[in-house]
Order: structure tokens, then sequence, then C-alpha cells
């Protein structure tokens, strides 16, 4: 072997905890105390240190139908075998088409057109060019204005951040895109503390925008996107006919409605997207996660028949999108995709939150005279503790309780002082007594 390559290829340490950079995580705090996991199966992970951790969180809300599920890692198998990539423009292979066909047919009637990406973000910032690209097409190129809502989490590209409304995620990058306002935010513990359903105040938050087109003009709005039920900011319900007022007044001035459904689809309010549930259906929608059960990246905008048809039918200098990933529609994603459909159907996956939701409410509600819980919501597969903020140390006491958690063998996720819980749909009803007992352990615990 010439001594050149074997030069490249330097020793490195395993132990080495700072090579990977990692998102979302102070690599300095996670070295003093690494949760390292190694294997998955059904509803558990396997820590480094041998200890089973019940999945209290379906990964990151993507395992949807539970870890390592053998129909769908053959499939994966067999595509990478048989296909491994083939290039995404100017070129096709049937999976994707089927993949897409199989996707509109389970999609909210009307949002018949998939384009694929390979992450919730690269979803949402092709939807907001898609929006702003339909405008274009239809000769109403003014309309550039794009507006998200306070709280909202639409990832991390710069479109995603922009829209978005966790503040730190965009503070830290500058401007973002200009053009930009948002809705505020639809959180009123004060009015809405431990309501069991949808809250029942707030449905007047939707005018905000009516008050955005006083401000800016209709014709220079293109979109308004906001999460159905915000998941990563702390699981905030939708207030009684917000999202209808919203499909209303988008409605009325012309301007498009973007449900991001990353977290909402495939399952997890107990039907196939929350669109469904509340009744509601958008102009676009983003999914990801759930949508190959996490186990190959992928993410997915729909669009209506009107959007698309814009471009297809429209100047001949925009019948193709500009835009678009060498992976977009990759070969394993599809396949992956494909299994997983066939198992959340074939298990009735996409509907079992509603059968559970009951159990899961009065489980979360149970922990409502605990210490520090100052409200709980819950709805589908989905709940949130929020915990009393401590004074001065904002996030610390439910970053004390995911520690705490971990280490009793359960994971769960915080935001802020929220505990969110969102396991795979698979969960059995001992396991949610359990997941919840573990929890009210870690609650009386924690300082
Ligand atoms: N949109 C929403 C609503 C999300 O919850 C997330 C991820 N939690 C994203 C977008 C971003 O997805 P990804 O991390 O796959 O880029």
């Amino acid at each position: 072997m010439p001594t050149s390559n074997v030069a490249a290829f330097r020793p490195a340490a395993t132990n080495n905890l700072d090579a990977f950079w990692m998102p979302f995580t102070a690599n300095r705090q996670f070295k003093d105390a690494p949760r390292m996991l190694v294997s998955a199966r059904d509803m558990h992970y396997v820590a480094a240190d041998g200890r089973k951790i019940l999945d209290g969180t379906a990964g990151l809300w993507c395992v949807n139908a539970g870890h390592g599920r053998p129909k769908i890692v053959e499939a994966v198998q067999r595509q990478v075998a048989e296909l491994d990539y083939a290039p995404a423009f100017q070129m096709g292979h049937p999976k994707a088409f089927e993949f897409a066909s199989r996707l509109a047919a389970l999609a909210p009637a009307g949002l018949d057109h998939v384009f694929f990406a390979n992450s919730g973000s690269e979803a949402v910032d092709t939807a907001l060019k898609i929006a702003l690209a339909y405008h274009r097409a239809r000769g109403e190129g003014q309309r550039v204005r794009l507006i998200g809502r306070e709280r909202g989490y639409h990832g991390v590209g710069f479109g995603g951040i922009s829209v978005g409304g966790m503040v730190a995620n965009r503070r830290t990058f500058g401007l973002g895109l200009p053009g930009v306002d948002h809705l505020r935010h639809t959180h009123d513990p004060a009015r809405n503390a431990f309501t069991r359903g949808l809250p029942e105040h707030g449905a007047e938050l939707a005018d905000d925008l009516e008050r955005l087109v006083a401000l800016h003009g209709a014709e220079t709005i293109a979109a308004v996107i906001v999460e159905p039920l915000a998941g990563s900011t702390g699981v905030l319900l939708p207030p009684q006919g917000y999202l209808e007022r919203l499909r209303a007044i988008c409605d009325r001035h012309g301007i498009l409605l973007i449900f991001d459904e990353v977290i909402t689809g495939f399952g997890r309010l107990g039907a196939p997207f929350a669109s469904d549930r509340f009744g509601v259906t958008p102009d676009i929608m983003t999914t990801a996660k759930g949508v190959t059960n996490g186990v190959v990246p992928m993410g997915a905008v729909l669009a209506s028949e009107a959007i698309y048809k814009a471009f297809m039918s429209g100047p001949e200098h925009m019948i193709e999108l500009f835009h678009g990933y060498t992976y977009s529609g990759h070969p394993l994603a599809c396949a992956a995709g494909l299994a997983t459909l066939d198992t959340y159907q074939e298990e009735g996956l996409l509907t079992r939150a509603a059968r559970m939701e009951k159990q899961l409410e009065d489980a979360a509600f149970a922990l409502q005279d605990l210490p520090h819980v100052i409200d709980i919501r819950a709805i589908g597969l989905v709940a949130a503790i929020e915990l009393e903020p401590i004074e001065g140390e904002p996030s610390r006491r439910a970053f004390s309780a995911f520690l705490k958690a971990f280490e009793k063998g359960l994971m769960i996720r915080t935001t802020g002082d929220i505990i969110a819980l969102s396991p795979p749909l698979i969960v059995s009803e001992a396991q949610i007594d359990e997941m919840f007992g573990t929890l009210a352990d870690v609650l009386r615990e924690i300082g």
C-alpha cells in the first residue's frame, strides 16, 4: 500500500467526544455524563451500560411504529442491494413515484403532489419556496412576504428559522430572511391551564393575520405557516376554532396556508394528519420523521392541485421548479417509507392514538398535584407537563427531570421548562402507566 494513503488515515481515538460537534447539545456538558444508545427494539433503547430505556419520545418524534421493525429493516436491506442510488434530476425510479402516490392517497383530499426532501427543515424551506414561486408563476410575484408564528418551530434552514418563533434559534444567526412577520403564539396558561382537550380561549388570536394584512397589504403576503399543534416549543394545542379562522382569513386574501406536520403527521394525534383530526386542510403540508419511521432521513411537501397546475400549465420558463436535492426521493427512503406505510396500515397505527388518548390524558392529569406542575396538556399520543421555572434559571428544572428520568430508564424530551412525552404509537397500556409512574417519581425527587 502506498505510504501516502496510509498517512491519510491517522489513528483515531474511539473515545474522542469532541470530534462530533453535537446538534442542539453542548459537548462540554455531554462529556460529563455521556448518554450513549447502542441498540433499539420496539419500545426500548439499550444504553451503552446495558440498561433498557423506555422510549417515551419515539426517538425525536419519529419512530412511530417502534424500533427495529423487521418489515422496514428488510425493505431497506433489499433496496440497498437492488438500487442503492439513482440521480434525482431528469431521471426517476419506480419507488419514488409509487411512494408519492401512496402518500397522496393518505393525505387530506386535494394534497396530491409530493416533493421529496431529506428532513423537516428541507421540507419547510421547500414549502416556502414553492409558495413564493407559485405566486410568481401566476403573475403575482409581489407576494413575497412570509408569516410565521411566535413559538413556532420549523427546523433550522434559513427559511425555517426566519418564520420560526424559537427566538434563540434565530437570534444567534443574524437577521434571517427579510419580509417575515409573525402571528402571536396561542400559549395562554392564565386562561387555559389544565384544560382537557383543545383550549377554550384563543381563537381570536388568528385575527392577528388580519392585523398583518392591514399593516402590509394582502397583495404582499405569499403564505402563512403554522404547526397545527406546536410540538417542539411545548405541545401547544390549537384553541378551539383557531385553525378554521386562520383558514378563512387566508382564503379571503389569497394567502396560502402551510401546515407544518413534521411532528403531527402519521398518527400522532389519532388520525393520519393533524389536518384530518382538526378538519382544516392547508394548501401545502410539510412532513418528515414518521414518513419513514425515522429509519432513513426523509422530508416531504404535499401541495394542492392549484399549486401544481400553476407550474405545469404556467409560463414556459417556470414549468420546472428550480429546486431539489441530490437525495430527493432517495431509493432507500422510499423503500423504508413504503414498508412504514404498510406497517402503519396493517397494525392500525394511524388511528391507534385516538383509542389510547383517554388513558394517556388521565395518566398525565394524575400528575396535576405534584410539585412544580403548572399546566398539563394532552391529545392523541402526546402530552406535556409544564413546570414552574426556577427563578433566574430557566430550563434547569425540566433538564434535571430529563437527566433523572434517563437514570431511571425513561426517555423524555424537554423544551424550556416543559416536559413532552410522545411514545411510539405501539405503546401498551402498561407502558403508559410505567412512563407516568416513573415521571411522577422524578417530579417528587427533583428540587
Ligand atoms: N418542523 C417541525 C414542526 C418540527 O417539529 C421539526 C423537527 N422537530 C422540523 C420542522 C425540522 O425537522 P428536521 O429536524 O428533520 O430538519
